[in-house]
């Protein structure tokens, strides 16, 4: 038995999943997303896979990295 470390559920099945040597329980993949899964910098949304990386922050694919990148250019000038 354990404890999710996202919702405080207590399941028999839960189990642990170590990212950048922090171990946490989850009872579920969903719990291990919301914990542990980045967001992208432009939509917010979770970023599953491997995502693009740009300019230090992840971005869920290309047109979001894009899309950032353009809005960041405008902002300095
Ligand atoms: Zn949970
Ligand atoms: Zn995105």
């Amino acid at each position: 038995m354990a404890i999710c470390d996202t919702c405080g559920n207590d399941h028999d099945k839960a189990f642990q999943v170590t990212k950048a040597g922090k171990t946490m329980t989850f009872d579920s993949f969903e719990c291990v997303i919301a914990a542990m899964a980045p967001s992208c910098a432009h939509c917010g949304c979770r970023v599953i896979g491997h995502g693009v990386e740009a300019g230090g922050a992840i971005y869920c694919c290309a047109h979001c990295a894009g899309q950032e990148n353009v809005a960041g250019l405008k902002d300095r000038t």
